[in-house]
């Protein structure tokens, strides 16, 4: 048997005939950018995450960047950032001119916690960027009491969790700005890259609506140094469909989640994490990845590909390891947990659109591989 990690034919497939009338209606609209469709998707997006506003971008780094921007962050400022997460937060940063310093996680989840953020705050601290990583909500009260003590201005990355909830509100509404990723593997994908900021400050949305194009409240006025970072006519015709199935998509992502759960519940070698472990009630994950951790990571991938199997890790290298941010000066050992975590995490394949065989086929491997019986 033969499991992709990831399909965008059948994640798609359900939407085929209605993305094909959503491309024909914009081939024929005359309006290819910032038009009809940008407009409802922002409305309908904004409707569904629980904010007044929404502004459609060109991706999740650049929705990072223009709301760090837009909340007066840059130069000699200071913005805390998880120490283990994907190289965008940290280098929206320092696209907005500050600089990120990292804050480990809490074990065994990737929370960050009271202990982590409380010792790298400085009188430069301005903001913080939680990350609701694979799906996962951050605990609520780092992200409003803790911030709010600290007196630091929160922007949620939500790339990952688009869906999710905590005590039935959405991520991404908590935050004074919050970024949003539609790249095509996330839980809300496009068909190429896209991104959106939602937020409940009118201020603010009128800045990010500038800082998204030229800097240009209307046509040939300039008024600030902006940004050509719109969101696509196409990609918003194509969202507006996918926006639709994204409560039944992610669903979808919990029930197949909910077989792994199952099927890996009795592993019990030392060291090996599942997702079911640790989960907080009244959160709600909506699964964009499904990460195990295992001490015997890249021998059990290598066995699961062996197998047919695809995984893959997300991420095997911290950023504070990444040469990019090596100015920054930080090394090995300075974030014990995230390196632990880059060097145990695996991602195995949960799509909507995923036939239940291959989950189960997929966790029969591992349990084969740690000498358990078939399921
Ligand atoms: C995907 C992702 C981003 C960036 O989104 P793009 O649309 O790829 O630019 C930012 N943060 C996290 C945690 C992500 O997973």
């Amino acid at each position: 048997m033969k499991v992709p990690f990831f399909s965008p034919t059948l994640v798609n497939a359900e939407h085929s005939q209605a993305l094909q009338d959503a491309f024909s209606r914009v081939l024929h609209s005359n309006q290819l950018i910032l038009g009809a469709e940008v407009q409802a998707f922002e409305e309908a997006f904004a409707r569904y995450i629980g904010t007044k506003y929404c502004v459609g971008v060109s991706n999740g780094l650049d929705a990072l960047v223009l709301s760090l921007k837009a909340c007066g962050i840059g130069p000699g400022d200071e913005v805390i950032v998880p120490a283990h997460t994907y190289t965008a937060t940290w280098m929206a940063v320092v696209l907005a001119g500050a600089t990120p310093v990292g804050a480990d996680c809490m074990s065994p989840r990737y929370d960050l916690d009271e202990g982590t953020i409380g010792a790298v705050v400085t009188a430069k601290t301005k903001a913080i960027i939680p990350v609701h990583l694979y799906g996962e909500p951050q605990p609520k009260a780092v992200i409003t009491e803790l911030a709010q003590y600290f007196n630091l201005t929160v922007i949620e990355d939500n790339a990952q969790a688009i869906g999710a909830t905590i005590t039935g509100q959405k991520t991404g509404s908590f935050g004074i700005a919050n970024a949003h990723s539609f790249y095509p593997t996330k839980t809300l994908g496009a068909l190429g890259d896209a991104g959106a900021i939602t937020t409940n400050d009118e201020e603010l949305y009128q800045t990010l609506k500038m800082l998204r194009s030229y800097g240009a409240p209307r046509k040939n006025q300039h008024d600030i140094i902006g940004h050509n970072c719109r969101l696509d006519e196409l990609q918003a015709a194509f969202l507006n469909i996918k926006l639709k199935g994204l409560d039944t998509d992610n669903t979808e992502r919990k029930r197949l989640a909910a077989i792994y759960n199952k099927l890996l519940a009795d592993i019990d070698t030392l060291g090996f994490y599942c997702p079911t472990h640790h989960v907080y009630e009244d959160y709600s994950s909506v699964y964009h990845l499904y990460v195990i951790r295992s001490p015997h990571r890249d021998a059990l991938a290598h066995y699961l590909a062996e197998q047919g199997v695809e995984t893959q890790i997300h991420y095997p290298t911290p950023p504070h390891l990444q040469k990019a941010f090596a100015y920054l000066g930080y090394k090995m050992g300075d974030f014990p947990i995230a390196e632990q975590y880059a060097d145990t995490v695996l991602s195995l394949p949960l799509y909507p659109g995923m036939p239940d065989e291959w989950v189960v086929y997929t966790a029969n491997c591992i349990r084969q591989y740690y000498g358990l019986a078939k399921v």
